[in-house]
């Protein structure tokens, strides 16, 4: 016997069920096949300062996260993307337009149908659980354009369209004909709304971590009696009346419950975790790439501008300030998601091709960056993407799909509230403790 309970993957979900365990007095073993804890959260050292390649923001009312950065002394601050007098920049249409407030100055002919489109979308969320969505729910991939559901019912213009587009690929990592729409209006509610997802005052970009995010996954670590096992990829697990053996590369080892708190498309590659069953099997990440763009100062602040951009027609979609709380260097970061990001990362000069339309967006100045770097998610061992799990077709994931017996489940992607987020990772990683906690499991004999 290894430890009480086995915990497979030290992303932030695992972390947190093995110091909910350990807090209930049960002893427990982390299993991490990465040689580095933290999963999809990755703060990197960028000119002596922390750039975060991986998740970056928490706020709103995601009270999981914020409530354990406070308790174990992690610091946060307010986004301020929205400073006083401070304006950003809206690319769409091929227009760079700057702007101050919550809209852009977008003619009223064209913005009313993205208008129409977001306050439909807002009422489908609503729905989604409490009314049956036929159609919806059988789609199949390959049937016929996901897009028509949402795309071409609720945003009635090719600017509407565009607009989608962007937004699916910032949240999901994805373009809209890849997410099945029942499962996008499931995750939208559990954020609460795309509001909620998209702002900063009271939303999901509030705050960011001073010291970036891998000062919360370093934290949690530390609490725990024993460091995560690095390097130690779980290839299977077999659970039977009194134990579960949990097998790796340098051998097998027993425990009375195991978490798998790995991203679902890369359980399957963990034989006898899943569940038979399709959905499960063949659900997949979303694409997901950051280029992180060094200038000796921000001289975007100088010229006013918050360095925020939501770039609709370009290899990104998003550009955002960095380094925010220091005066130097200067720290760019674009997003590029789904078909934009497998595309910009199938190209040998997509660090050029990023720097061209920063210039593209703000002017000369972006021409001339001392340091450029990038990450596509999809090429990260053991992750295979992000921010989530897409399934091929129905809802959302749910942990009823998949806990049997002594196998039980957290990772974001089967959060009840923000699954694809920090919160969600928290609140699951919890989740899969309190079962074991409440004895759903009991302890080795
Ligand atoms: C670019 C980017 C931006 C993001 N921005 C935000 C943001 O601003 N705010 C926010 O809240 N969230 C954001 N997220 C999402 C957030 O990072 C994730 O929701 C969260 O970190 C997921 O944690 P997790 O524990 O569920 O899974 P993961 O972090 O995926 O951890 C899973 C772990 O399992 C390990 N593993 C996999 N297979 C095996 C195996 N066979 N054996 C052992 N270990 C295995 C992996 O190596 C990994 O360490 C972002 C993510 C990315 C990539």
């Amino acid at each position: 016997m290894s430890g009480d309970v086995i915990v497979i993957g030290a992303g932030l979900s695992g972390l947190v069920a093995a110091l909910e365990l350990e807090r209930a007095g049960r002893s427990v073993t982390v299993l991490e096949a990465a040689d580095r804890i933290g999963g999809k959260v990755l703060t990197r050292d960028v000119d002596g300062h922390h750039v975060d390649y991986g998740a970056h923001w928490v706020g709103g009312d995601q009270t999981a996260v914020l409530d354990l950065a406070d308790e174990l002394g992690v610091a946060t601050a307010p986004e301020p993307r929205r400073r006083r007098g401070a304006d950003e920049l809206f690319a769409a249409a091929g227009r760079v337009l700057r702007y101050h407030g919550q809209v852009p100055p977008i003619p009223a002919r064209e913005w009313l149908p993205v208008g129409l489109g977001i306050a439909g979308l807002d009422v489908a969320v609503r729905r989604s659980r409490s009314t049956p969505l036929p159609v919806l729910d059988a789609w199949r991939p390959g049937e016929h354009d996901m897009s028509n559901e949402i795309g071409d019912r609720l945003f009635r213009s090719a600017y509407g369209r565009d607009i989608l587009t962007c937004f699916y690929r910032l949240i999901f990592g994805a373009d809209p004909d890849e997410v099945p729409a029942r499962a996008a209006l499931e995750y939208l509610r559990a954020a609460g709304s795309l509001r909620a997802i998209a702002e900063v005052r009271d939303g999901a970009q509030e705050r960011y971590f001073v010291d970036g995010a891998g000062a919360l996954v370093a934290a949690v670590a530390q609490q725990l009696s024993s460091e995560p096992r690095l390097r130690r990829p779980v290839t299977a697990v077999r659970s039977d009346g009194s134990g579960v053996d949990v097998v790796t590369e340098d051998g097998t080892l027993r425990a009375s419950a195991v978490v798998i708190a790995v991203p679902l498309p890369r359980a399957a590659d963990i034989d006898g975790a899943l569940p038979a069953g399709d959905r499960m099997r063949n659900s997949r990440m979303g694409e997901y790439a950051k280029t992180i763009v060094v200038y000796d100062r921000p001289w975007w602040r100088e010229d006013g501008l918050t360095g925020t951009v939501l770039d609709v027609d370009g290899p990104v979609q998003m550009v955002v300030d960095g380094n925010p709380g220091a005066a130097s260097p200067g720290v760019l970061v674009a997003f590029s998601g789904g078909r934009a990001a497998s595309d910009l990362f199938s190209r040998s000069d997509r660090r050029e091709v990023v720097v061209a339309e920063l210039v593209r967006l703000f002017g000369a100045h972006a021409a001339s960056p001392r340091l450029v770097d990038d990450i596509t998610w999809s090429e990260q061992p053991w992750l295979g993407g992000a921010p989530t799990a897409i399934p091929p077709y129905g809802g959302i994931f749910e942990p009823a799909d998949l806990t049997t017996g002594r196998v039980h489940w957290a990772g974001t992607d089967l959060a009840d509230r923000w699954p694809g987020y920090l919160d969600g990772a928290v609140r699951s990683g919890r989740r899969a403790a309190a079962e074991i906690i409440g004895g759903l499991t009991p302890p080795a004999p």
